[in-house]
């Protein structure tokens, strides 16, 4: 058989804020379409009116453009096979429905949910299935007549699967491996519903996949129990040839403790489960997300696809195209993958790194201007440049080298008790002395200068560079101290000096 094309899809239901879990699975998704050439397709299922959020297909859209995950085909992205809504695809389930029915792999059922309930008060475990649907109000147990007189009265009815009895489901998973269960574990699952005429989840995303080609299923590992049903419906429908491949994705588990990753986790722990800041329409709560808290998109990407997935090595920073090249379906871990907060920050901390000083310049900018700071662009640079691998986020370079831009108000009472000497004023006065005299305000050349007069006067050097640096910074931190004079030049370095001698004296 011809090798097939690759056809992958992200099919999402518009019900919130799309979770980071759900993003992973968009990514490995996203890389194994890149590195087999194949496409990669965004599908909206949104048969379950009752769950549909107004916001959240936008919301989706927007966090893969921010994450830089493309799509080659489905909603807003056009494509052959739409459309790409389900909701707008009704039609189509209504024929297949009707496919199935007229072969007698489903049939119509008229229980209330009322006479269900009874139901499952009078049999213990109720299941609608094999060895009950002959008591049951449907297709099977009544006449044609009967059934379309029902139909015919407006009577409201579900499209049940008939599932054969003692069967072994095999489901090949590429990370999982061989997973067979018993048929008779299943329930005749409603397919369908009168009352909204709207296909469920597994009719519509069955024909869907047939039908737009889909050659893998990669999802998360909570859709497993669905793919025994999902195998029977393919077969069903005759479309055996044609199934997809399935790949089961590991969970993402709470960093501490055991079960699944959720939303209030990341409350409690204080971190996002959302790509994007999510306000949520109903309850009008703000959730907050990656973008908002200072990560670069990158850092995400690299972070997230190591959770499942490593390439074998203890390679840690890759790109989106190196990870293209290097990601295997077959090395996703069935186990569930701690989702490691602290670890987030540590990759937004190295793609700081990487970034180059003028692209950290460009995103600090704005944050400077919210604090009044208007200032040289080759200014920011350099600060960026020294200062940039003490951060794990550029909100951060603000607390972290203000003092390059305002000079200090106070100086911290701590550090002047401990670094503030008997002699500190007159030594300062002289060094301020010195440093006005100098032409050449260069970093090599002050320190020379400096270190000599030092040398000269027998001072002693750790006191003279700490009281230096208080009065220049305010407090006992921040880079190598001629660094900072460089940057702040002649004229602002002396002016903090004076100052700091008046106050501190
Ligand atoms: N609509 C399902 C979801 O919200 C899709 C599951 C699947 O990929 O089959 O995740």
């Amino acid at each position: 058989m011809a090798e097939r094309k690759v056809r992958v899809r992200f099919a999402p239901s518009p019900t919130g804020a799309l979770h980071i879990g759900g993003v992973r699975t968009a990514l490995y998704n996203y890389l194994f379409a890149r590195q087999h050439g194949g496409d990669m397709i965004f599908r909206i299922e949104d048969t379950d009116s009752h769950r549909f959020v107004p916001g959240a297909e936008e919301y989706i859209i927007e966090s893969f453009k921010w994450l830089g995950i493309k799509f080659d085909e489905g909603v807003s992205f056009g494509g052959n096979y739409g459309p790409y809504r389900q909701s707008e695809r009704r039609d189509i389930y209504k024929k297949y429905t009707k496919v199935l029915l007229d072969a007698g792999k489903a049939y119509i059922a008229f229980d209330t949910p009322e006479e269900l309930d009874a139901k499952r008060q009078e049999i213990h475990n109720f299941q609608y299935d094999a060895s009950t649907r002959m008591s049951m109000r449907n297709s099977l147990t009544m006449s044609k007549e009967e059934v379309d007189a029902l139909i015919a009265e407006g009577k409201q009815y579900v499209v049940r699967f008939k599932i054969e009895p003692n069967e072994d489901v095999h489901v090949h998973d590429i990370i999982r491996g061989e997973v067979v269960i018993n048929s008779s574990i299943l329930d005749d699952k409603v397919l369908y519903k009168s009352a909204d005429e709207l296909p469920t989840y597994h009719l519509a995303n069955i024909v869907d996949d047939h039908l737009m080609e889909i050659s893998h299923v990669i999802r998360g590992e909570e859709w497993l129990p669905s793919a025994p049903l999902h195998v029977l419906l393919y077969r069903a429908f005759g479309w055996e040839d044609t199934m997809p491949e399935f790949a089961h994705l590991p969970l993402l588990l709470k960093p501490d403790g055991n079960g699944k990753l959720s939303k209030r986790d990341g409350d409690r722990l204080g971190f996002p489960v959302f790509p994007l800041e999510w306000h949520d329409p109903k309850t009008g709560e703000v959730s907050s997300g990656y973008r908002e808290s200072g990560y670069l998109p990158e850092a995400v990407i690299n972070f997230l696809a190591l959770l499942g997935w490593n390439p074998g090595n203890d390679q840690e920073i890759m790109s989106l195209d190196e990870l293209v090249k290097l990601f295997d379906l077959h090395r996703c871990s069935k186990a569930g993958a701690k989702f490691d907060y602290e670890k987030g920050k540590w990759f937004n901390h190295e793609y700081i790194l990487l970034k180059s000083d003028e692209e950290i310049a460009n995103l600090f900018l704005p944050i400077l201007k919210e604090h009044g700071i208007e200032t040289p662009m080759d200014k920011v640079v350099t600060v960026v440049g020294l200062m940039k691998g003490r951060v794990s986020f550029v909100k951060e370079l603000w607390d972290t080298c203000k003092f390059f831009f305002v000079a200090p108000e106070e100086y911290d009472a701590k550090t002047v008790k401990k670094r503030w000497k008997e002699d500190s004023a007159e030594r300062m006065t002289e060094l301020a002395a010195l440093l006005e005299s100098l032409d050449d305000f260069s970093l090599e050349h002050q320190e020379e200068v400096v270190m000599k007069w030092i040398e000269d006067k027998g001072y002693h050097m750790g006191n003279i560079m700490n009281a230096f640096r208080l009065t220049l910074v305010g407090e006992g931190k921040g880079p190598h101290m001629f660094d900072i004079t460089a940057v702040l030049g002649k004229e602002e370095t002396i002016k903090r000096m004076r100052r700091a001698i008046e106050v501190l004296k």
